[in-house]
């Protein structure tokens, strides 16, 4: 097999783009990913990727992968990497199936939402529960929404919902909301908009689609009948497994506009980073940078 010139570690919109622009630079080249598409799909439908007016997340992700099919890109699906190091002039990534050296690494690993860990949440996603606001919010016009939150992330999706739903609860469990005060105001002022702090999510109920909440406040149960759930309690980057490089405090790893890293060869782009936004077609093009700075860089080890 011997030493890559690239590997790239992840197959959503990032390690994908990546992967069409290495394999046209005709790099020696691998993408290892545990899955294709990433959260891309399980996105319901996509109406802000240019050229698509409407798109679902799995048809984008057929297309991604026709896309990468005509380049026959190596990719090794099915693989984690664990541990991503670099020692003297090699980086070497291990996985759960092998070890790989390498000149230079695009980490693409992506980010997975952070669940409430509640029944009926599995069975509910994406079929009236969802993980992004910005993305699936138009899809309740005039209905009965919740989000589940107190952050900056659950403000911002109540501050969108506001607009295109007919009611909306925001349900936190801290006693009071902890994002940004200009928000929260905006918030307080809307009468669309009910707060419930102290708030505990407690089941997700539904038929074949979403019905409702059961809440727990004050030690007393209720039932909101929503069709639409917003749980912002989070993002998790995937960037446990890179090692020696910054990351912020959210645990993304640190990149300057080169998509580079704090260590040489070691290359990062899409939501593992601190990109400041998270959408398909910025980690696509984060994707596609990332690479052709892999090029000079590997130009300029020759
Ligand atoms: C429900 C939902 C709906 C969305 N809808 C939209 C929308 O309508 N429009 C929009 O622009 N954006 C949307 N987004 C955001 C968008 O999907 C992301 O911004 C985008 O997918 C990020 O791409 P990425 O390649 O950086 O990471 P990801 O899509 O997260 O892909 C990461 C890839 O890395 C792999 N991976 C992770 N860890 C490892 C590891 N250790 N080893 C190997 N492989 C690994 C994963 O399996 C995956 O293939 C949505 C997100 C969600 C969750």
């Amino acid at each position: 097999m011997g030493i890559f010139d690239l590997i790239i570690i992840g197959a959503g919109p990032a390690g994908i783009t990546a992967a069409v622009y290495a394999a046209r630079k005709k790099m020696k080249f691998l993408v290892i990913s545990k899955d294709i598409g990433g959260q891309t799909a399980w996105s319901g439908d996509i109406e802000n990727y240019t050229g698509y007016q409407f798109i679902t997340g799995p048809e984008l992700v057929s297309k991604f992968e026709e896309h990468m099919k005509k380049y026959n890109i190596p990719l090794r699906e099915n693989e984690t990497a664990v541990e991503v190091s670099k020692k003297d002039v090699t980086i070497y990534v291990k996985t759960d199936k092998g070890e790989y050296e390498t000149k230079t690494v695009i980490v693409a690993s992506g980010k997975r939402s952070r669940e409430l860990g509640v029944p009926g949440e599995r069975e509910y996603k994406n079929k009236g529960l969802t993980y992004c606001a910005t993305c699936d919010g138009p899809l309740f016009s005039n209905k009965d929404v919740a989000v589940i939150g107190g952050g900056n992330s659950a403000l911002d999706a109540t501050i969108q919902l506001m607009s295109i739903a007919n009611k909306v609860y925001l349900v936190n469990i801290a006693p009071d909301i902890t994002g940004d005060p200009v928000m929260k105001e905006k918030i307080e002022r809307d009468n669309k908009v009910i707060i419930m702090n102290s708030s505990q999510v407690i089941t997700v109920q539904g038929q074949k689609m979403v019905t409702g909440i059961r809440v727990k406040k004050n030690g007393q149960e209720k039932i909101l009948s929503v069709q639409g759930i917003f749980v912002e309690v989070g993002l998790i980057p995937n960037s446990d497994f890179v090692k020696g490089v910054d990351k912020n405090e959210r645990g993304e790893i640190k990149v300057n506009s080169y998509n580079r890293t704090n260590v040489p060869g070691i290359f990062a782009a899409g939501d593992a980073t601190d990109v400041p936004e998270k959408q398909i077609i910025i980690a696509a093009g984060e994707g596609a940078k990332a690479t052709l700075e892999v090029f000079k860089y590997l130009s300029r080890l020759k």
